[in-house]
């Protein structure tokens, strides 16, 4: 096997040239020239255990860890937001963080969990009882539906919002002890019934819901609602910034008014921002479990998946999506960012750290009849052609070898540099070839060509100045390399999936996985580890799948040389 040279890292982020503004860190730099909270700076990454992170998540990482990077002092801390038992699950736990690693970010020592915080969520639900700021409400749940009242009609109040404290608190002290139904009671804050704002017309806090939870097991009966859990758990940790994306802002009263209630210092406070929305791509965790309960995609780590994990099998460098991140900037309006500039930045970054070798797809089988039986030669070829530092390989050549079937046209198209009869081609790094005569067989289907190679032309160059257009990738069939090639393509044509009420699940791209069994790749990427990525000449940027095995390596397409979508809406 030969030495294979290790992938070149790339530093070079997104030019500033193209680099849009980030209000979040530029509020927080603020502040802290401001000396608000003695000056100090927390942020978090707060995700839900109930699925892997996809693209959009790495938005909200790198703004919430790339704050705590760029601020002296400043830190961010792992929150796994685990107050729901009914979705979450330790594999979830597990992937988040492994993710979020080999996407560049360390949370050191400040891992949590919202869990960890019942027993003093409990405290603080008991601390508002007392005040009278929360009462147990008995209503069921269809009625408190009813009652809330809707955009245009105020809520009404429940018969039980004057129920005096000591009642609500031992009404409480059964829910958590497991003497009440589920369903039967909740406590609600008392805020205000015809508030224009329904998220503060007495939300819950507590439900009783007999259901196991992943780190808590069976101790508690009753969980805290988000909207009361999250603001006090940022407050618990100390958090200053508490970064959200915009379906949150009218959530921002109910955040401010629970820190009301229980001063803490400092006090966090909330700051929304567009989540990242992209084209053809679906982002709901919600539609994500869909695709992979339903089987329509083999796994979270599916290559298809806008999830961390499939992108890293795909072969998206974490360096790519920081770009990205970066590139596309953090502001206040909802938008759709072209996927294609999630593309562009992985092809960019495979360009400059990619090593380039030679596989052919769909193998056409060329015999060069003046090349001596048994014989064999070797081509030297360097793993960068613009950067010879990065070392060269050897590539074995002999009297037959493999071109890619679409290299071939028995009658050319005009301006083709392509093999066709009669024609000069070159082989790359190696010699110059004429095709004399096309094999078929009894469909009349292509079956193999007979050329002949100009001994004078080793290196490619005719010894007689005679140009050649044409520049073909090959492969040696006595030592190649069989391969699966999975080529992979937007999981949605559409540009917008399950717009209009379409059931998303029918606009899959039924060409998205392409799978071809019988490709050829030059020996030296024999034994290449699983993750590893080349540029196949010509061809694209591909990365070993984990699925290889010794002798059968599969390689998944990352993204194609050119944008082809681009090319193919311009026609
Ligand atoms: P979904 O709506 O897909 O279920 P979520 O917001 O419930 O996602 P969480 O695990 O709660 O998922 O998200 C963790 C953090 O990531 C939150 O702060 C959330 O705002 C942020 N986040 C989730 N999706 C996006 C997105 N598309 N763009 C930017 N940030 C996001
Ligand atoms: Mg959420």
């Amino acid at each position: 096997m030969s030495p294979m040279s290790p992938e070149k890292p790339t530093t070079e982020r997104a030019s500033d040239g193209d680099k849009l503004p980030n209000f979040v860190l530029e509020a927080v730099q603020r502040d802290v020239a401001e000396g608000k909270s003695g000056g100090k700076v927390m942020t978090r990454f707060p995700p839900e255990p109930n699925g892997y992170l996809h693209v959009g998540h790495a938005k909200s990482i790198c703004l919430n860890f790339g704050i705590a990077q760029t601020i002296p002092d400043a830190v961010c801390n792992l929150r796994f937001d685990d107050t729901n038992p009914s979705t979450e699950e330790a594999e979830f736990v597990r992937s988040i963080q492994e993710d979020l690693r080999w996407l560049g970010f360390d949370w050191g020592k400040r891992m949590y969990f919202a869990s960890d915080y019942f027993e003093k969520l409990y405290g603080l639900a008991v601390a508002l009882i007392e005040a009278n700021k929360a009462y147990v409400d008995s209503q069921s749940l269809e009625e408190m539906r009813l009652g809330r009242g809707s955009f245009y009609k105020p809520g009404q109040v429940s018969p039980h919002r004057d129920r005096p404290p000591a009642e609500s608190l031992a009404l409480f002290e059964r829910m958590r002890a497991g003497e009440l139904a589920d369903g039967s009671h909740v406590l609600r804050a008392k805020i205000d019934m015809s508030s224009p704002n329904q998220n503060l017309r007495d939300p819950v806090m507590y439900r009783i819901k007999r259901e196991h939870h992943h780190r808590t097991g069976d101790t508690w009966c009753i969980y805290p609602m988000y909207d009361f859990a999250h603001g006090y758990s940022d407050a618990i940790e100390g958090v200053t910034h508490s970064i959200c994306t915009l379906e949150f802002e009218n959530h921002r009263p109910l955040y401010d008014w629970f820190l009301d209630q229980a001063p803490f210092d400092p006090r966090p406070q909330q700051i929304e921002f567009a989540r990242l929305n992209l084209t053809h791509t679906v982002l709901s965790k919600r539609k994500l479990q869909q695709l992979v309960a339903g089987k329509h995609v083999s796994g979270w780590d599916d290559p298809r998946m806008p999830t961390l994990a499939g992108l890293r099998r795909r072969g998206y460098t974490p360096e790519a999506i920081r770009a990205f991140c970066d590139r596309i900037g953090v502001s206040k309006r909802n938008s759709f960012v072209d996927v294609t500039l999630l593309e562009h930045a992985v092809r960019e970054d495979l360009n400059a750290r990619c090593r380039r070798a030679m596989g052919v797809l769909r193998p056409l089988r060329v015999v060069l009849e003046n090349y001596p039986e048994g014989e064999e030669q070797s081509f030297d070829a360097p793993w960068s052609p613009d950067d010879p530092a990065r070392g060269s390989r050897r590539i074995p050549f002999s009297r037959v070898v493999y071109i890619d079937a679409e290299d071939f046209a028995e009658t050319p198209p005009k301006g083709w540099f392509r093999l066709s009869p009669g024609a000069e081609v070159r082989l790359r790094y190696a010699c110059i070839i004429r095709c004399e005569r096309v094999v078929k067989d009894e469909q009349g289907k292509v079956v193999e060509l007979r050329c002949s190679w100009d001994p004078d032309s080793l290196g490619g160059n005719a010894k007689d100045g005679r140009k050649i257009k044409g520049t073909l990738h090959w492969v040696s069939e006595k030592r190649a390399v069989p391969a699966e090639v999975r080529l992979y393509d937007r999981l949605f044509a559409a540009e917008h999936p399950g717009e209009e009420g379409d059931d998303f699940l029918e606009e899959i791209n039924p060409a998205s996985c392409e799978v071809v069994t019988g490709a050829r790749l030059e020996p030296a990427l024999a034994g290449a580890p699983a993750g590893d990525r080349v540029q196949l000449e010509r061809v694209g940027y591909f990365c070993v799948d984990p699925d290889s095995k010794p002798g059968a390596i599969v390689l998944n397409r990352t993204i194609g040389l050119r944008d082809s979508w681009g090319a193919k809406q311009k026609k």
